[in-house]
This record gives structure tokens, C-alpha cells and sequence, in this order.
């Protein structure tokens, strides 16, 4: 079955998209640690992210840097945390949080959004890649 993920990129599912290419997506994380937390995937669904072949290892990164970048400029923060998770959802995702305290580190640590926010937000944040 397909990942949540995977249905973001089909657009089965709606998602508030920051930076797409042909390989890799990065849209905002549903339920934010901080305002601006952003997710970069690759489109081809594989689980972890260490069994990404090296190329697309190395492309993912370059990816989420160029989103990063775009993430600071945009989101006030002192800056930009990157961290790998993936308990939730089995198909490999960057998450790019902007920090402005350690709590926004924390994964217990969310912050309530309106879809007006999200939309504000993703605008911004592509306003700068
Ligand atoms: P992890 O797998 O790294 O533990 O966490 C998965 C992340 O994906 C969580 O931060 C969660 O909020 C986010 N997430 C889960 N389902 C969706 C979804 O349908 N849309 C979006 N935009 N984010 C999601």
C-alpha cells in the first residue's frame, strides 16, 4: 500500500507544498513542531533513509539545504534544525524545523496552525527558493 506520502505526491492527498522537482518534494509538516516545519522527501518510496542509494542520499541533502535556506529567510528563527525520524511514517523524510528554543526541537512540543497559516507560510517559504 501506498505511504501517506506517496499519496501527497500523487495529490490524493492535499498537502501546503514548499519546493518540488522531479525526485523530491518538500511540503509542511501537518502538525508543526514550530511554524515552518517542513518535510523533504524523495518520490521514490523506500522506509529509511540510510538505504537510499548514495546518489540520492547525497541529492536528498542538497535538496533540503537549498529548502532550508529558503526556510530562514522566510520564518524568523535563530535556525534551522535538521533532524530523521521516521517512527511515524515509513517512507524517508527530511524534517527541517526553524528554532527559536530547544523546545521546537522537541517532537511533544507542537504548535497549533490555521489552513490560513499553513498556506501563508508554504508562500513564503517558496517566495525564496
Ligand atoms: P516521523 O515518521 O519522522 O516520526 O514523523 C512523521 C511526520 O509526518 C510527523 O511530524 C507528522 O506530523 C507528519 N505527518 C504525518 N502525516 C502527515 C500528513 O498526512 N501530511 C503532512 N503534511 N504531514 C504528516
Amino acid at each position: 500500500m501506498a505511504s501517506i506520502f506517496s499519496k501527497i505526491i500523487s495529490g490524493e492527498i492535499p498537502a501546503y507544498k514548499v519546493a518540488e522537482t522531479d525526485q523530491f518534494l518538500a511540503f509542511l509538516d501537518i502538525n508543526p513542531n514550530a511554524p515552518g516545519h517542513t518535510l523533504c522527501i524523495p518520490k521514490v518510496e523506500v522506509d529509511k533513509i540510510f538505504d537510499l542509494d548514495e546518489d540520492l542520499y547525497l541529492k536528498l541533502m542538497a535538496f533540503s539545504r537549498k529548502v532550508a535556506i529558503a526556510l530562514e529567510k522566510a520564518v524568523p528563527c535563530k535556525r534551522v534544525g535538521m533532524t530523521v525520524i521516521g517512527l511515524e511514517v515509513p517512507h524517508v523524510h527530511v524534517h527541517l524545523i526553524p528554532l527559536r528554543s530547544m523546545d521546537d526541537a522537541k517532537f511533544t512540543h507542537k504548535t497549533l496552525l490555521e489552513s490560513e497559516d499553513f498556506d501563508r507560510i508554504a508562500k513564503d517559504i517558496a517566495g525564496f527558493i
